[in-house]
């Protein structure tokens, strides 16, 4: 079984509103998302070959979903939540990809360094 990942980074603000501490305030991260796919099987024929999919080819899906909903963009307003946790983005960017990616497997989400999330079905 091969799992391909690629990493990528965006910046956006958000507001959990019924969050107890400082997050209730309106604040920004770093955002550090990381892509996985599985597959069992390589390309045989074509530009592909002995690849899960051209690297170049998963950026250019992400990054446009990046650039779209996440990067610069207040999140309450884009993902349409009162609170966008790291939980809340993570399922809301697998089900996104879900839709034109074929073989993904899971997202993480880093909000901090420290501090991650990973979603899969
Ligand atoms: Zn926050």
């Amino acid at each position: 079984m091969f799992e391909i990942e690629k990493r990528f980074t965006f910046h956006a603000a958000h507001q959990l509103k019924h969050h107890d501490g400082v997050c209730h305030r309106l604040h920004g991260h770093s955002y550090e998302l990381i892509v996985r796919l599985k597959s069992e099987v390589l390309h045989t024929s074509g530009p592909q070959t002995n690849m899960v999919v051209d690297f170049a080819l998963l950026k250019n899906e992400v990054q446009a979903m990046i650039d779209e909903y996440l990067d610069h963009r207040f999140l309450n307003e884009t993902l349409e939540t009162d609170s966008p946790t790291a939980e809340f983005i993570a399922e809301w960017i697998y089900k996104k990809l879900k839709i034109s990616i074929l073989r993904l497997s899971s997202i993480s989400l880093f909000e901090t360094a420290s501090s991650s999330v990973t979603y899969s079905e």
